[in-house]
């Protein structure tokens, strides 16, 4: 297919809902793409679909959206990969956006390539940096590859639009303003019940999804050197008196000692916590991946040298079962944390 890629315009944003609630990753991208359309100097605008959502709509336009396009039908009540894909692909053809970003949930890596297939496009996969290059205007696309031991950096050069899906929780958040205008575009929806071959019968809550580490203000982490299932009730006790959540290495997932849903890094859940305590974590690439961003971080760890080091603000060198119910019984909040560290 020959495309004038000179006729996209506008940066586009998918806006992944879940029975009527936006995802927390909608709101990144929104916040990402504002940046990139305000650089192009062109609109921010999200696709939306669903089932009596105007109201979804309204909020995305004081996340930033310049331009929601809607598509309300009830046959868009659940997602299904057959018909987000039809709906989003027709408009994407009709509108012609030149960049689409969608969050790297488990519905936006269903969803994405679907419709880069059928677009006869490029898509970048889990992306944790997106800029614009300055000279030609294209879209980089950086990732971690070969096992998180390098960042690549992916172009579209030929095709439009340019896709990423990007990882829930590396971008920062468009700040909402009531003040907010912006212009709703109903899509006209033409799907037939046998264009979607799935039917959602039921939904079954996974009660994994409690663990929200994406959106946690406090992580207390675990690895290895936590030694057992029975150990990492330490952590519990410090994270249900910080009003946090538990996380851990891949390790200590692959130990069996804590379901998979609590990992942090490449492979687990990218975080942003305001503080993240790293118990006898080592610091390996893939999991300084996924918690490096946090804007404050406590590790402890027995070996001096351990990397974990390199990216904490308080390092303590200790044993984690010996630290941790200290830290438990004079910690009573995140100020604490705080005067320790002007204590420093
Ligand atoms: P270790 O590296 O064994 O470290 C244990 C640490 O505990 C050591 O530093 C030790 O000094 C310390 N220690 C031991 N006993 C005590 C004690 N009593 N008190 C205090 N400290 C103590 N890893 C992730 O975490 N997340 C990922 O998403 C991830 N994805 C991966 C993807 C790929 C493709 C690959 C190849 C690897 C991935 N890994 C990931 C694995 C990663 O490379 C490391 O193997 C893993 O992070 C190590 O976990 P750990 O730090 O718990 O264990």
């Amino acid at each position: 297919m020959i495309q004038n890629i000179e006729e996209y315009k506008d940066v586009w944003v998918f806006a992944e809902q879940r029975q009527g609630k936006i995802m927390p990753v909608v709101i990144e991208l929104l916040g990402e793409g504002k940046k990139l359309a305000k650089e192009l100097g062109v609109n921010l605008c999200a696709i939306l679909l669903g089932n009596n959502i105007l109201d979804l709509a309204q909020e995305l336009i004081e996340y930033g959206a310049d331009k929601v396009y809607l598509a309300n039908d009830e046959k868009l009540f659940n997602y299904t990969t057959d018909g987000y894909t039809t709906v989003i692909t027709e408009a994407i053809k009709k509108y012609k956006p030149e960049i689409f970003l969608l969050g790297a949930t488990h519905i936006g890596r269903d969803l994405g390539p679907r419709i880069s297939s059928r677009l006869d496009t490029g898509l970048t996969a889990d992306c944790t940096k997106l800029e614009i290059d300055p000279n030609d205007k294209k879209i980089l696309q950086t990732r971690p590859a070969f096992g998180g031991n390098i960042m690549a950096t992916i172009i579209c050069p030929n095709t439009r639009p340019q896709m990423s899906t990007v990882r829930p929780g590396v971008m920062d958040k468009a700040i909402r303003n009531l003040q907010n205008i912006g212009l709703i575009e109903e899509l006209t929806v033409n799907l037939s019940s046998n264009d979607i071959r799935t039917r959602v019968i039921k939904t079954v809550k996974n009660k994994k999804e409690l663990v929200s580490l994406s959106d946690a203000n406090i992580i207390v982490s675990g690895g290895l050197g936590v030694g057992s299932k029975e150990g990492f009730t330490l952590l519990e006790n410090l994270a249900q008196k910080l009003d946090g959540v538990v996380g851990a290495s891949r390790a200590a997932v692959d130990a069996g000692w804590i379901d998979h849903s609590h990992q942090v890094g490449q492979t687990g859940t990218t975080t942003k916590p305001n503080l993240y305590i790293a118990c006898g974590i080592s610091g390996a690439i893939q999991h300084i991946a996924g918690m490096q961003e946090s804007d404050f971080i406590i590790a402890i760890n027995k070996n001096s040298t351990a990397p974990i080091f390199n990216v904490a603000d308080i390092g303590i060198v200790g044993d984690v079962h010996e630290i941790l119910p200290l830290l438990t019984e004079q910690l009573n909040s995140v100020e604490d944390i705080k005067k320790l560290y002007k204590e420093f």
